[in-house]
């Protein structure tokens, strides 16, 4: 049995993946941590999702969230996340990252902790969004510069990062298509007396509203013709069954910064 440990059990990824968790065969429920003050501290996990007590309490204490277990799942936000890394840095635990809107200072201090612990991060952990990454670099590979790309991205109301951590790995993978670095050719907004489109730009256009779980699509556009390749969550369970999918997978790794690729082969 893998014992899993639950950072920001409380939010709504926390919840989905309590909920994973306990329908795992093979994968034990050891312990959740939120931020302190949090409501859900003090409170049974198994009750958080509605569901039988489970013996465990919501702690506030990171420290014992790593003691209790064999591999913590972190969807929380960058600033708990990065502290979270330099636990399992210090440990040598194994930790599933899903927290988007890291910065490259942030960044760092992961790949720094993957160094010393095995540490598998993704944007995304869906099945249909690890295989449209590589769809995404393909094409782009395969249809060249004159096409234009951009990256169409929707989500509910709550989000706080834009454009989203999928839609940027989206970008990242057409950038890597075409033999350049993301940063050296993103456009992440667009607004007022913007000129016409430069060659070789990757835009972004990010949409807010409702309940969405997240729309992307990837839109490669030339004269004559525009090729679309998409995905469309519609439950936060398919990313909470693909994170303990891989925190299954991680757990006893060697130290190395992983990816689902890794997860599903790909690589
Ligand atoms: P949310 O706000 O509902 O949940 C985040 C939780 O983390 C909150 O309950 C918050 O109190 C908790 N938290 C914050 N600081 C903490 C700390 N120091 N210690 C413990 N808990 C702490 O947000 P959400 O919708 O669940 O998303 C969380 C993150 O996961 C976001 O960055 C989001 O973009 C990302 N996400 C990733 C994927 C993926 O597949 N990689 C999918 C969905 C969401």
């Amino acid at each position: 049995m893998t014992k899993i440990g639950i950072a920001g059990c409380g939010g709504r990824m926390g919840r989905a993946l309590i909920a994973e968790v306990l329908a795992t065969p093979g994968a034990r429920l050891a312990a959740g941590a939120e931020r302190p003050g949090d409501p859900a501290i003090g409170h049974d996990l198994g009750e958080l999702v509605g569901g039988p007590a489970q013996g465990i309490v919501a702690t506030a204490d990171p420290e014992a969230l790593f003691a209790a277990s064999d591999v913590v799942i972190d969807f929380t936000a960058p600033g708990a996340t990065t502290a979270n890394a330099r636990i399992a840095e210090r440990t040598g635990k194994a930790m599933v990252i899903g927290t988007t809107g890291l910065d490259a200072a942030q960044s760092a201090i992961i790949e720094e902790a993957a160094e010393e612990a095995p540490i598998l991060r993704a944007a995304n952990f869906s099945v249909g969004v690890t295989l449209l990454l590589a769809m995404v670099e393909r094409a782009a590979r395969a249809l060249g510069p004159d096409y234009d790309i951009d990256i169409l991205e929707m989500h509910h109301r709550h989000k706080v990062d834009a454009p989203s951590g999928t839609a940027l790995a989206l970008g990242r993978a057409a950038a890597a298509g075409r033999g350049v670095a993301l940063e050296d050719v993103w456009q992440k907004t667009r607004d007022g007396q913007t000129g016409a489109r430069p060659r070789g730009e990757i835009g972004f256009a990010t949409l807010r509203g409702g309940d969405v779980v997240g729309d992307h699509t990837a839109i490669f556009a030339t004269d004559g013709e525009r090729v679309e390749l998409g995905h469309r969550a519609s439950s936060r369970q398919v990313f909470a069954k693909g994170a303990v999918r891989a925190a299954l997978w991680v757990a006893g790794k060697p130290a190395r910064l992983y990816s689902m690729k890794d997860v599903l082969g790909l690589v």
